[in-house]
């Protein structure tokens, strides 16, 4: 019998098998293997009468499945984002279990955890001091919760603690999805453009593929969720993507919400148990509804019915490494393969998906305006050239920060560089700090006293004298968030300031308890990217964004479509409410073609002349490419490798230019080359991988270096 297994390695392995294990289908079943002086659980892709029987076969250690553990969709599009990948199927398939079964954990009885007030819980409840424990008390004495529920998440040490005191009590129920739900209403009616775009995807009759274009606000959210409530009334189950920062419990309560029913969620931040459970409630059908990040992709699905991605341009539905599949390409190859519709929904569409509708693949929606009572922004850009700044801010910025903060409104201030400053230099010799692991500046953080590098996380103190002449003379250069926080909470000292970057964001629901701080009175947030979503900020009157400059050159052909999604998304923030919003872009290149095509044309126009751009450049999505890594301590194996991996190509549609460095060529103190490929006609590129991957494994230069290929690549 062949076996796949977790291993860098092309090929399946022959294994025999007791008849002790019975029949019944394995292809699709994990098995216990021995492998080397090691076990490994693999997955079997044949039947045993497939392989001749052969005395020296090793057999199998255990069958951990009676069925196969991948449904047939499954199972036959997971066989071919390995063959798209050219990664082993073995490494593909355990990628796409939760944890637990990856790990040949068992699939437990389809139960659900409830959580409920004991007698003495009751008793007790008065008299308790620790104040989570209080409030974990009050929930369930208003009724028993699922453990799911997102009101008890982050409580499961309180839970454990509770329990332990005999306060509470752990109930096993089976799981069942609610027989049709009584599915609530929505909060008000449709427009007449979301009940247009509601209606064509209920008309859609197995696979479509549509393209919801639709401003920040226009209420895209409404429209999944109708599509959704329709999609469950037939009798069949949704599943939903969304952003790694996406994803919080107040996401999951907003569905739930409005839907009336148990939403499962599936994301990196709750326990394996916990991903298992959603796994299992999907694939047996005991959920109507899954809403996760990137990896809820491989989501099996009892009864399909819809698949949505919100935020459909963002990044992270790239795994950047690992397998390096693209969770938004690989639903749409699910929804074909289960004949769904699937809906892209975004401000900000992103190149390829733009492309796709003006060829007629998917079906392009439109909202073209907000809904409720919100008014777009009005954008402007500030040409600060010759004009002396403090912390990265104009005079100008600084008196209409006041302006706003004077009429009761709220202030985003937008910079996306944490810590306190990129550079810490030399004034008298012109030293700076640099990573001795990386080709980059450490960044400053600590107000000065700490350096740590942002690409392997290398970590010092700030040395006082400069290393190289000895002079007092170190100093910050440019702007980071902590020291733009710490300038504007000095200057504006009568409101609030609010940092919001990884630093002081780590946990997910943080940025919610930040925005709550902040309430509506009148304050300044400041941050990073992450600030691009969360809330609502109805008193929202003023975004500055800082340092948009060095986005503008960049050599990623990427880098254009990446600014303009998140200049776009950020100003999106603004104007959400009555209060009508504005946006600044400070910046040293007020003719920059880029911003000026945004501000006077928007999205739309933006991606028009980028897309031509593309074409005239051949670069995707008018050209399909690859990228082949490799790196070592030393840059000669790299070079080798690629080199010689570039003489297997003989394909003339098939480009191939490098090796060439990486574009930060020194990183976390590896020595990184690429070699980039390229063809117009996508057969081509993957015939002429086929043809040369299997020769990469069992080229002896690959010993001597660490390589991946990565196609469709999104970093450059
Ligand atoms: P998007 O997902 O496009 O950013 P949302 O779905 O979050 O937009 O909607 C933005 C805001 O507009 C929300 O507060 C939502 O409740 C409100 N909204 C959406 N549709 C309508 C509508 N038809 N009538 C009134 N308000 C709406
Ligand atoms: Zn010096
Ligand atoms: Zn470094």
């Amino acid at each position: 019998m062949q076996v796949v297994v977790p291993r860098p390695m092309l090929q399946a392995f022959d294994y025999s098998i007791d008849a002790s294990f019975g029949n019944g289908p394995w292809a699709g079943c994990r098995v216990r293997v021995p492998f080397g002086n090691t076990q490994l659980v693999g997955v079997a892709i044949s039947e045993p009468e497939e392989t001749a029987a052969d005395a020296m076969l090793k057999p199998i250690d255990a069958r951990l499945d009676a069925e196969p553990v991948f449904t047939p969709e499954l199972w036959a599009n997971l066989g071919w984002l390995a063959r798209y990948l050219h990664m082993p199927l073995g490494e593909v398939l355990a990628t796409a279990l939760p944890t637990v079964l990856r790990n040949g954990g068992e699939i437990p009885p389809q139960t659900e955890t409830f959580w409920q007030l004991s007698e003495s819980g009751a008793t007790a409840r008065g008299n308790v001091r620790g104040a989570k424990q209080k409030q974990v008390l009050e929930l369930l004495a208003a009724g028993e919760l699922a453990s799911r529920d997102p009101a008890l998440e982050d409580s499961t040490a309180t839970l454990r603690s509770l329990l332990g005191k005999g306060w509470i009590a752990r109930v096993e129920r089976p799981l069942t999805a609610p027989a049709l739900p009584d599915l609530a209403e929505g909060a008000f009616a449709l427009n007449d453009e979301q009940a247009a775009a509601a209606d064509a995807i209920k008309a859609a009759e197995g696979f479509q593929a549509f393209l919801l274009d639709g401003v920040t606000g226009s209420g895209k959210t409404e429209v999944y969720l109708a599509a959704i409530r329709d999609c469950i009334l037939s009798g069949k189950q949704a599943l939903v993507l969304v952003p790694e920062i996406g994803l919080t419990p107040q996401t999951v309560r907003r569905f739930e919400k409005h839907l009336g029913i148990p939403v499962h969620a599936f994301h990196s931040g709750m326990t394996d148990l916990a991903r298992l459970q959603t796994w299992q409630a999907a694939n047996s059908g005991n959920t109507h509804v899954v809403l996760g990040t990137r990896s809820a992709v491989f989501m099996p699905l009892a009864r399909p019915g819809l698949i949505v991605i919100d935020e459909a341009h963002d990044s992270s539905y790239k795994q950047l490494d690992g397998i390096r599949y693209n969770a938004h390409d690989f639903a749409l190859v699910r929804a074909r393969g289960l004949n769904v519709p699937i809906v892209m929904g975004s401000a900000t569409p992103g190149m390829e998906d733009l492309h796709a509708a003006s060829q007629g693949r998917f079906t392009y929606l439109r909202l073209s305006k907000r809904a409720g009572v919100a008014k777009p922004p009005r954008v402007r850009i500030m040409d600060v050239r010759k004009q002396a700044l403090e912390a990265g801010l104009s005079r100008d910025l600084i008196g209409r920060i006041r302006g706003a903060l004077d009429a009761g409104g709220q202030v985003l201030v937008f910079r996306n560089r944490r810590g306190y400053a990129p550079v810490l230099m030399c004034r008298d010799c012109g030293w700076s700090a640099q990573c001795q692991r990386c080709d980059a500046a450490m960044t400053v953080h600590g107000h000065g006293r700490r350096l740590q590098c942002h690409h392997c996380g290398a970590s010092r103190a700030a040395p006082t004298a400069c290393p190289n002449c000895n002079n007092l003379a170190l100093e910050p250069q440019g702007q980071g968030t902590e020291r733009i926080e710490t300038f504007l909470a000095d200057h504006f000292d009568d409101v609030p300031v609010i940092r919001i970057d990884r630093g002081s964001t780590q946990r997910k629901d943080a940025m919610a308890r930040h925005f709550e701080t902040l309430g509506d009175a009148p304050g300044i947030l400041v941050g990073t990217q992450m600030l691009a979503k969360g809330h609502d900020l109805p008193k929202l009157a003023l975004v500055a964004v800082l340092g948009i400059d060095e986005a503008l050159f960049s050599t990623d052909f990427r880098a254009s479509e990446r600014v303009a999604q998140l200049l776009i998304q950020v100003a999106g923030r603004a104007g959400r409410a009555e209060i009508p919003g504005e946006v600044i872009l400070q910046t040293h290149h007020p003719d920059h073609p880029l911003l000026n095509t945004l501000v006077d044309g928007g999205y739309h126009a933006f991606a028009d002349a980028e897309l031509g751009l593309r074409e005239a450049a051949g670069f995707p999505p008018f050209a399909h490419m690859a990228l082949l890594r490799a790196e070592a301590k030393q840059a000669e194996p790299p070079r080798a490798f690629l080199q010689a991996a570039r003489r297997l190509f003989d394909d003339p549609r098939v480009e191939v230019s490098g090796p060439v460095p990486a574009p930060m060529q020194k990183r976390a103190g590896f020595e990184r080359m690429q070699l980039f490929i390229s063809s117009k006609d996508r057969k081509a590129l993957h015939a002429a991988l086929d043809a040369i991957v299997p020769q990469l494994y069992a080229s002896p230069q690959a010993r001597k270096v660490r390589w991946s290929l990565d196609i469709d690549p999104i970093d450059l």
